[in-house]
């Protein structure tokens, strides 16, 4: 009997031990999760057209730079839910690169990602718009996007079968606070192949147009004043002039920013999506997981 009873007691005292080891298996999981959240990264996602994949022709469906758009609804509301930072041009600038801001207490904990949009297409407006007036609705937070566009492809009022945006809808996406409008270079040129003035330009003149397009709208300015190659094609002339007329500019090279060691804002990494990616996949790669996969050095 009292080998019983000590054998019960024993046995009582082991679930006590048992958890406290397991407690230090969770604490030293969780130090290296919280390592992993505090790495200065970024990811910057760079989009191209939305496919609406049910009312599509198969012709254009098969655009690999069409992304689907209920595959991007579910990336979009993934973010909301999880509380992360859509950040701005402006944001990733003034509080990442140059820190000329401390990020407020409202922002301080939640993940930061930027979601961009090249090439001014119409399906921005047309099938992502409507999802984030939607979502805004459903969870009362809005969901920020980066549009480097093209001036010299804006569709006309006139021209109602453009593939491409127009003035007066870029305008409505800014006007409620879902459009970061920045430059991709006037006409969409590798600059890497132009003559001089030909380069200026290209630089110059897409931002006095984006500009002439919000002038009412962006008292400050804050329009066109970031960059991205097109083609993500740059070399040191070309970086030097883009500094010349922008504050930044990104490129299109599939790595994820480490701002912690980003010497150059003119360097800024994108993650390249087309349709091969799927939800799943953009999901690791705003948790970073996509990192430790395909490990970039400072
Ligand atoms: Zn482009």
């Amino acid at each position: 009997m009292t080998n019983n009873n000590d054998n019960s007691f024993f046995n009582a005292q082991k679930p006590k031990t048992f958890p406290l080891s397991l407690v230090m298996v969770f604490i030293m999981f969780f130090t290296i999760l919280n390592i992993g959240n505090t790495e200065p990264i970024i990811p910057i996602l760079g989009f191209h057209g939305i496919i609406d994949t049910k009312t599509s022709t198969r012709r254009l469906y098969q655009g690999e730079m069409n992304y689907p758009r209920e595959d991007l609804e579910k990336l979009i509301e993934y973010l909301i839910i999880h509380d992360y930072w859509f950040l701005s041009t402006e944001d990733l600038y003034n509080f990442f690169l140059n820190k000329s801001q401390e990020i407020s207490a409202e922002h301080r904990n939640r993940k930061p990602i930027m979601i961009s949009f090249d090439d001014g297409y119409k399906t921005v407006h047309t099938n992502l718009l409507p999802i984030l007036y939607k979502l805004e609705k459903k969870y009362g937070k809005k969901a920020k996007i980066v549009l480097f566009i093209n001036p010299g492809t804006l569709a006309s009022q006139k021209n109602a079968d453009s593939t491409h945006l127009g003035c007066q809808e870029l305008r409505e996406g800014f006007k409620k606070g879902f459009y970061d409008i920045q430059s991709h270079g006037m006409n969409h040129k590798n600059l890497t192949n132009l003559p001089r003035h030909q380069l200026v330009n290209e630089l110059l003149q897409a931002r006095t147009e984006l500009r002439k397009c919000t002038q009412d709208l962006d008292i400050e300015q804050k329009v066109a004043s970031h960059f991205a190659y097109p083609y993500g094609a740059y070399n040191k002339k070309v970086k030097d002039y883009v500094s010349k007329y922008y504050l930044s500019s990104y490129l299109y090279n599939n790595q994820i920013l480490n701002y912690g060691c980003l010497k150059n804002y003119y360097k800024i990494p994108r993650l390249m999506v087309n349709r091969q990616k799927s939800t799943t996949q953009l999901i690791e790669m705003a948790q970073g997981l996509y990192q430790i996969k395909n490990k970039n050095k400072c």
